[in-house]
């Protein structure tokens, strides 16, 4: 069985539970006398036994996605929580069938790392999109052979298609690739120019005030690619939009960023301790002329 670039360890052990015929990750790991909880967060002691079973070096066992503190990392890129949702499995469908081969074996399909992120509502390969299940536990979520198993039928049935847009293939070339280049955005931490250009696609077609919490998957998508038309075109254009935003009618007298800007000025003030947001603030405001 091989390790598939892009798949996060928790997906490689549970894959080789079910071809063990094991009911979960969690017993493998037991049996194995390491635990799965330590292997999904990177546990050294838990990784090298992991190492020797599969004979594949920890050097090359990504972890993928792991939790720290309040944080989670991905790929080295880390995360707030409510931009991942560790308490569900996302799938593409397309990829989970096309995964399991001519045999239709369901241990060959594997997750991808991008699938944790929240902002990748669609599958940029086949125009899917994402299915999201719950397990119990972040555990159950984690055993991806487990969740695949679980809800087959529904993943062979169903049928949502989703376009997906530049947005997506972003995010997972971010992630996924050491991006090296000057271009605005790659400049920024991955979180900060993902909540930054999909709630800047979302103010531009919504209004100031959009309701973020009540837009649907497909709003979401169309809000990324409105955002990120921008966000990739540079410092210029983001400074060109922020100014129609700012030149709308609003009350006289002094203009603070919220009363300007109203949602994606909260969305970053919120973050404003996080690395990559002042230098969004800052653009802001000049744009403001504080
Ligand atoms: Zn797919």
């Amino acid at each position: 069985m091989k390790f598939n670039p892009g798949e996060p360890v928790g997906s490689f052990c549970s894959r080789l539970a079910a071809a063990y015929g094991l009911r979960s990750a969690s017993y493998f790991a037991e049996l194995f006398e390491f635990s799965f909880w330590g292997l999904l967060n990177g546990g050294p002691r838990d990784m090298r036994i992991f190492a020797e079973i599969t004979g594949v070096p920890t050097t090359r066992l990504d972890v993928g996605v792991a939790s720290v503190g309040r944080d989670v990392m991905i790929n080295g890129h880390r995360f707030a929580r409510r931009f991942v949702d560790p308490l569900r499995c996302r799938l593409c469908p397309q990829c989970v069938i096309d995964g399991m081969g001519p045999q239709h074996n369901p241990t060959r399909s594997y997750s991808k790392v991008e699938w944790a992120l929240k902002s990748m509502r669609c599958c940029p390969i086949h125009d899917r999109e994402l299915m999201t299940f719950k397990g119990r536990t972040w555990q159950d979520s984690a055993d991806f052979a487990w969740v695949v198993r679980e809800n087959l039928k529904l993943i062979e049935r169903s049928t949502s298609q989703l376009r997906s847009s530049p947005f997506e293939p972003y995010v997972s070339l971010r992630l996924n690739e050491d991006l090296v280049s000057d271009a605005w955005l790659d400049a920024l931490p991955l979180q900060t120019a993902i909540h930054f250009t999909e709630t800047l696609g979302a103010v531009m077609r919504h209004g100031s005030e959009p309701d973020l919490e009540t837009l649907t998957s497909s709003e979401w998508v169309d809000a990324g690619r409105e955002g990120i038309a921008v966000t990739s075109a540079g410092l210029a254009a983001v400074k060109e939009v922020l100014h129609e935003i700012a030149s709308r009618p609003m009350p006289r007298g002094r203009k603070s960023l919220t009363m300007v800007f109203g949602r994606l000025a909260a969305e970053v003030l919120e973050f404003e301790n996080d690395p990559g947001y002042r230098e969004v603030i800052s653009i802001m405001r000049e744009v403001v002329g504080e």
